[in-house]
C-alpha cells in the first residue's frame, strides 16, 4: 500500500535543490489519502523521472503542480509544468526507448519507458499532452484497491 501523497513529497524534498537552483516552485495539491496498492520505490521513480524531466525542461522563475485526486475508482496524478513543451511530432516518439528530442541535455532517454513499463505493470496508464512552447503535463491513472485490500481503520 501507497500513500502517493506522502511519495510526492519525499521526492519534493528529494528534488528541492534540483528546483531551487533555478527558480522553480513545487506545489502539490492532494487529496489526503491517495491510496494505491504496489511497489513504493518502483512508483517513486515513476514519479522521479516525472518531476525530474518537468524541472529539466521548464524555463527559471516558473512553477510546477503536481496534482492528486480521486476519480471513477481511479486515482488521478498531473505533473503539470509550463515548459519548453514537445511538437506533435515528436510527442509521439518520446516514451520509445532512448529517444531525446536534444540528446545533448544529457539523460539516457530511458526515464519515460521505465516510467511506462511500472505504471502498467500497476495496471495503470500514462498520458502526455505537450505544446511547444507552452508546456506539458502527464498524466498517471491508478486504480483504487478494493475495499478488501485494506484493512477496516484506514476506510
Ligand atoms: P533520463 O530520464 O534517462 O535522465 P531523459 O529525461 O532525456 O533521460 P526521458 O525521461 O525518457 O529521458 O524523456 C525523453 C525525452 O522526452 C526527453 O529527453 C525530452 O526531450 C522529452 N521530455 C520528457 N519530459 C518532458 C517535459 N516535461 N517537457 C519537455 N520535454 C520532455
Ligand atoms: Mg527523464
Amino acid at each position: 500500500r501507497v500513500n502517493l501523497k506522502e511519495l510526492l513529497q519525499e521526492i519534493m524534498l528529494n528534488l528541492w535543490t534540483k528546483a531551487e537552483k533555478r527558480n522553480i516552485e513545487l506545489r502539490l495539491n492532494s487529496e489526503d489519502r491517495p491510496i494505491v496498492i504496489g511497489d513504493a520505490n518502483r512508483l517513486k521513480q515513476v514519479f522521479l523521472n516525472l518531476i525530474d524531466n518537468a524541472i529539466k525542461f521548464s524555463h527559471e522563475d516558473s512553477a510546477i503542480d503536481l496534482i492528486v485526486h480521486e476519480e471513477n475508482g481511479k486515482i488521478i496524478t498531473q505533473v503539470c509544468d509550463t515548459g519548453i513543451g514537445i511538437d506533435e511530432e515528436h510527442l509521439i516518439r518520446v516514451k520509445d526507448r532512448f529517444f531525446q528530442v536534444n540528446p545533448l541535455n544529457g539523460g539516457t532517454g530511458l526515464g519515460l519507458a521505465i516510467t511506462q513499463q511500472i505504471v502498467e505493470l500497476h495496471h495503470g496508464n500514462m498520458i502526455m499532452q505537450s505544446k511547444l512552447e507552452e508546456g506539458t503535463t502527464v498524466i498517471v491513472t491508478l486504480p483504487l484497491p478494493k475495499k478488501e485490500d485494506i484493512p477496516g481503520e484506514l476506510i
